[in-house]
Formats: C-alpha cells, sequence, structure tokens
C-alpha cells in the first residue's frame, strides 16, 4: 500500500514515510493509491470483534511497513480500557468506543471517553505510539510545535507525554481557552511537553507556528514537526470506530447505518467516507457544522467558499470554529475521480483567497453517491437540543455533540439506525451546560480539583524570535 498526493505531483510512498509529515511537496495530501476493500465475508468475521482486533484488521490493510507483531503491539498499547476510561454508567469501556441508545434507531457513538475527553484522543493516542517506534526505528528524534485553542493541543500532549524522542512545544493564547482546558493542559508534568501560553489571540500562535514552519533552515536544523489534523494516521485512525459503530447497532451486513458528524476541519467525517470506500454499508454521512457553515454551503450548493480567519465566528461549539476544512481536499479528490490536475485547479483558487463551484462540470450532482448530506446549527438550537435531550433521554451531551443531533434529526429516516458522534464529554465545555441546564454537568471523579494542581507553564510575547530561542534552548 502506497500513498499518493492529491495534487498528483509527488512521487507514492509507504505508511511510515509519510507518518511524520504534513503536506506532501506539491502541497496536496497522502491518501491511499486504492482502498483496501473488506467483503461481505470479511464484514461477518469482523462482526464480534473486540476494539483491538478490528484496530489491527483495519490498520494492518492500511499499514504495510510496520511487521504484524510490532503493528499489533502499538494497537493493544493504544486502545486499552484504562486509557478511554471515561465511558457513562451503563456503558463498557472495553468497548473504547461503546454506543449509548437515545432512544429506538437513534445512538450516540462515544468517542470521548479518552484522557482530554473529547474524540481527538481516539487517533492521537495511536499517533504517540506511532511517532515513537518510528523514531525509534529511524533512530530519530522530532520537536512537535503547535497552536491550540483546546483540544488539539491537549489530546497532543496527553498523546506525546513521556514518549522518547518527541518533544512538545504547544502555544495557546494566554488566559484565553476555559479553565477546565488550562488546567488539564498546563497541570501536565512531563520534562518532554512545554506548555507556551502567548500574550495574544490564537492568530497569533498559529502565524508563530507559520513562521517557523516556513524557515525551512530552523526547521531542519531542529527538526521542527507538527501533529495537524491532516496526517494521514489520524484519518486512518478514525475509521476504525465507524465499524465499530456498524458492528455495534446492527445484526448483519445487509443492513446499512447513518453517521452524524460534528465537523470542522472534515477531518471525523472524512475518515467516514474512507470506511464507506472501504466497503462499510453506510447510507448517509451528515456533516454538522455550527455557524461556521461552509461545508453545509458545500454540501447544499457545490460552492465551497472558506472565509479567512477575521470571518470566523467564536461559538459555543469552538472546536468547529473553523472556515478552511483542511481535509476536504481528500474528498473531493475521490469525487473528481481522483484527478490530481482538477484538484490543483481547484485548490489554486482556494489558495488564493477565492471559491470553487463544482456544478458546471457535473462534479456536484454526483455528491449523493459518497452518501453526504448536511446541515448547521447554532447556539440557540445547541442549547434546545441539550435541554431536551436532558429532559427526554437522561443524557447530558456537550455543544459539539448537540450540533451533531441537530442535524442528524433532519436527515433521520424511519428504518435505518442514526450514529450521532459524540466528540467531547459535557464536563469539558461546563460554562455552556450551565448555559443551557442551570448546573454544571457531572465530571469524573479523578478530574475533581483539575483546576487545583499545580500549573507548569511559561507566558511569552508573540515574538517568533524568542520562541524559537525558547525552544532551541529546551532540545539542547
Ligand atoms: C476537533 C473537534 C471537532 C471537529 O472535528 P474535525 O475532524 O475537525 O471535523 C468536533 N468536535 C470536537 C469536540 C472537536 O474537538
Amino acid at each position: 500500500m502506497k500513498y499518493i498526493s492529491t495534487r498528483g505531483l509527488s512521487p507514492a510512498l509507504s505508511f511510515s514515510e509519510i507518518l511524520l509529515g504534513g503536506l506532501a511537496p506539491d502541497g496536496g495530501l497522502y491518501m491511499p493509491e486504492a482502498y483496501p476493500q473488506f467483503s461481505a465475508a470479511d464484514l461477518s468475521a469482523m462482526r464480534g470483534m473486540n476494539y483491538r482486533d478490528l484496530a489491527y484488521t483495519i490498520l494492518s490493510r492500511l499499514v504495510d511497513d510496520i511487521p504484524a507483531a510490532d503493528l499489533r503491539d502499538i494497537v493493544d498499547r493504544t486502545y486499552r480500557a484504562e486509557v478511554y476510561a471515561f465511558a457513562r454508567p451503563g456503558q463498557n469501556a472495553e468497548d473504547i468506543t461503546p454506543t449509548l441508545e437515545l432512544e429506538q434507531g437513534l445512538y450516540l457513538l462515544s468517542l470521548s471517553n479518552g484522557p482530554t475527553l473529547a474524540f481527538k484522543d481516539m487517533a492521537m493516542q495511536l499517533l504517540g505510539n506511532l511517532f515513537e517506534y518510528v523514531l525509534a526505528k529511524k533512530g530519530e528524534t522530532t520537536n512537535i510545535l503547535g497552536a491550540t485553542s483546546g483540544d488539539t493541543g491537549s489530546a497532543a500532549e496527553y498523546a506525546m507525554r513521556g514518549k522518547q524522542g518527541v518533544n512538545v512545544f504547544m502555544l495557546s493564547p494566554h488566559q484565553k481557552m476555559s479553565r477546565f482546558q488550562t488546567a488539564q493542559m498546563f497541570s501536565l508534568q512531563d520534562e518532554n511537553i512545554h506548555n507556551i501560553a502567548v500574550r495574544g489571540v490564537f492568530d497569533d500562535c498559529q502565524d508563530i507556528v507559520k513562521a517557523v514552519s516556513n524557515d525551512h533552515q530552523f526547521k531542519a536544523n531542529h527538526k521542527i514537526g507538527a501533529v495537524n489534523s491532516i496526517n494521514w494516521a489520524r484519518v486512518a485512525a478514525q475509521v476504525v470506530y465507524y465499524f465499530k459503530g456498524y458492528f455495534a447497532v446492527t445484526s448483519d451486513n445487509s443492513q446499512k447505518v447513518s453517521f452524524a458528524v460534528p465537523s470542522g476541519n472534515f477531518g471525523n467525517v472524512c475518515a467516514g467516507h474512507v470506511a464507506r470506500m472501504m466497503g462499510l454499508p453506510v447510507d448517509k454521512l451528515v456533516v454538522a457544522t455550527n455557524e461556521n457553515d461552509v461545508l453545509d454551503e458545500f454540501f447544499r450548493t457545490g460552492v465551497y467558499r472558506p472565509r479567512g480567519s477575521a470571518n470566523t465566528y467564536h461559538t459555543s461549539s469552538p472546536s468547529m470554529d473553523i472556515s478552511k476544512a483542511s481535509n476536504f481536499e481528500r474528498f473531493v479528490f475521490d469525487l473528481v475521480g481522483r484527478d490530481g490536475a482538477k484538484v490543483r485547479e481547484l485548490w489554486s483558487k482556494v489558495d488564493a483567497g477565492g471559491a470553487f463551484d463544482l456544478n458546471a462540470d457535473g462534479w456536484f450532482a454526483k455528491v449523493a453517491d459518497y452518501g453526504f448530506v448536511s446541515g448547521s446549527s447554532n447556539h440557540a438550537h445547541r442549547m434546545q437540543t441539550i435541554k431536551q435531550t436532558q429532559a427526554q433521554y437522561g443524557v447530558t451531551i456537550d455543544t459539539h455533540t448537540a450540533d451533531g443531533l441537530k442535524v442528524a434529526l433532519e436527515h433521520r429516516s424511519a428504518d435505518t439506525p442514526m450514529l450521532v458522534l459524540e466528540t467531547a464529554l459535557p464536563a469539558k465545555f461546563e460554562d455552556a451546560i450551565v448555559e443551557a441546564l442551570g448546573h454544571k454537568p457531572q465530571r469524573p471523579a479523578s478530574l475533581e480539583g483539575l483546576e487545583q494542581l499545580p500549573q507548569r507553564f511559561e507566558v511569552m510575547d508573540a515574538d517568533t524570535d524568542a520562541i524559537k530561542a525558547f525552544i532551541v534552548a529546551h532540545i539542547e
């Protein structure tokens, strides 16, 4: 299995060769050169598998340059009940991504039972173990530099803490994350984790990361890496829970299910697309956005019109406040018949700050063949959905999951089970829950007092040179 670029101008590489990098040299994203196929017989064999066996079965078809026993060991160390410990009462943590039935045919697929209470742990924990393994094989080290406004940074830190050969430098806007998110990150005492609180906003943090990445000399000299959302291994890891969710709510392979996915960068739902392409019987993939609705606009109209960060709304589902969906190019590559020249043409418009329209040449008409539908949600919808879900089912959901559920209900059909992907636990977004329900959500007992733990972080100005100097001082 080789990986090719969506822009068609980069050499094909193996899984381990693309693991540590970001974009392909031609600016594209890596995709498998062909999707491995699971037959009906394969699906039957996979149906009774636990998460680890399922993950190994799927990942071994996507990774062919890690010896089987080693991949098996990496998977077994990653997907343990002790790591995904925050299952709800009545759920079995051994399921790793257990389901919760709200009513007949309507389920939550719990992806947020990992250490940072958000779905990004599902992929990031695997990435941590893969990075450590591949770096050791190559005799290399990496210094991960990232910017975060919450979920990504904490998931990366919890995945990379204590890993050999990896340092993490995570920039976050000083005093702009929630107390819970801040405490989650800053309470880590691991030597290889460096929290830098930047006096500024998230965009300042991101600008510094870009400036450092554009300094190719510095980047090479100091082995600067990233764990951004376009990393293929993250998408691959996420494919697994679509299969797990499917088997949990069906009894044979003639049945189809639909998934509703709270979306921002299109990474999560892209994995659903890949699962479908590999043979999973998926009816609809429901793309749910918040007020930042570029993806909903595309799936309704065929026009993809990313917006600049100045036109991004700050919402109560903040991890979806994204107006340029970095993984969307992967789906468009498939949609346009894997024509790299076409993708280059489309993204030359996007990269110049423009839009593209797929109606003219008939591509948009094909979107339905892939099962995609969409919708958007706003603050009032979220509050209403959280209230309603509490009243009707006695279940507290977070704001992102509420966006997913709201849009799911608009696309539900009578005899197809609908799984709403739960992308964060409500404890992570206390203020919004208090606003919706008038009381705080329950917090897992082991996280009581999190905000009182000693914190380890450095406050710095939004000054690229100073931050470069800090990095250099802490890796040598
Ligand atoms: C990252 C995130 C999302 C969006 O996922 P994408 O892969 O970027 O589409 C949704 N909800 C939560 C809680 C997240 O952390």
